[in-house]
């Protein structure tokens, strides 16, 4: 799938979504967040769901939360435009209460849709909503600034998730910033490591051109493929491509069996 088509499906999906009637929360959004950013990139960035600004707007983390972001993505030489940002439930909760969990059912396909046409290497979980959608039963207390394994059922059961605090809770509980900016720098890790495993996975899968979208998982879910973030809060920024230069989504396809990524990769 070229750029082209992927902005089109995800306009597409976008125009499904601002008309969407499939649980309550569209009975007080003025306006659906369906998410916005680079269609070529390898990293998405899913948050809990929209927010007074992000409601009156129709785009994700516009208010204080989302400068806070902008911040994050600065520290590590990223901007918002090179990377996607979506939601979990894409209508605002009234009173930006949690999500309940049959709004966020509901809301789920479009999710698991715009990640089908992204296919990224990393996705950012922001927020414990976010967390339980690729990493279900991880506690983020425990895994903030860490990655693994996406969950075969989220959608992207060949990406690794990186685990972090949603910006918001920064804005009540000072100190969370600190964690977030210390945290934020082990992203670009995490994608280096995500493009390893792909190129792994292109590797063991050689001589089967076949997509990837079709491929089983060929590790277990959330299995031990996790490591612990910096524990420095420095913010010096590593030299890092874009989150979508240097990787092509047309990446070979992962092998039937046999491939273990704990092993190709030696990490943990
Ligand atoms: S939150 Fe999602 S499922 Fe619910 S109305 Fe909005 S777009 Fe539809």
């Amino acid at each position: 799938m070229t750029d082209a088509e992927r902005e089109a499906a995800l306009a597409a999906i976008a125009v499904e979504v601002a008309v969407c009637k499939r649980c309550r929360l569209h009975e007080g959004r003025t306006r659906a967040v369906p998410g916005e950013g680079s269609a070529g990139t390898e990293v998405v960035f899913v948050g809990e769901g929209p927010g007074f600004n992000e409601d009156k707007q129709g785009r994700p983390f516009v208010g204080q939360a989302g400068a806070l972001l902008d911040d994050l993505l600065k520290s590590v030489l990223w901007a918002r435009d090179e990377v996607f940002i979506t939601n979990v439930v894409k209508c605002r909760p009234p009173g930006n209460r949690d999500p309940e969990p049959d709004e966020i059912a509901a809301c789920a396909p479009y999710l698991t849709r715009q990640l089908e046409v992204l296919d990224p290497a990393l996705v950012v979980t922001l927020g414990r909503f976010s967390m339980a959608r690729f990493n279900p039963g991880a506690r983020i207390g425990q895994v903030h600034g860490t990655f693994r394994l996406a969950d075969a059922e989220s959608g992207v059961p060949r990406a690794l998730t990186f685990a972090m605090y949603h910006p918001a809770a920064a804005l009540h509980q000072g100190s969370l910033k600190q964690t977030l900016l210390g945290d934020m720098q082990g992203v670009p890790q995490a994608l280096t490591e995500a493009r390893a495993l792909r190129v792994a996975s292109a590797g063991a899968g050689a001589g089967e051109a076949r997509d990837a979208r079709n491929a089983e998982p060929t590790s277990a879910p959330g299995s031990s493929y996790a490591v612990a973030g910096p524990d420095a809060v420095a913010l010096q920024a590593p030299e890092m491509d874009p989150p979508s230069a240097s990787v092509s989504h047309e990446t070979p396809a992962l092998a039937d069996a046999e491939f273990d990524p704990t092993a190709q990769l030696g990490l943990f």
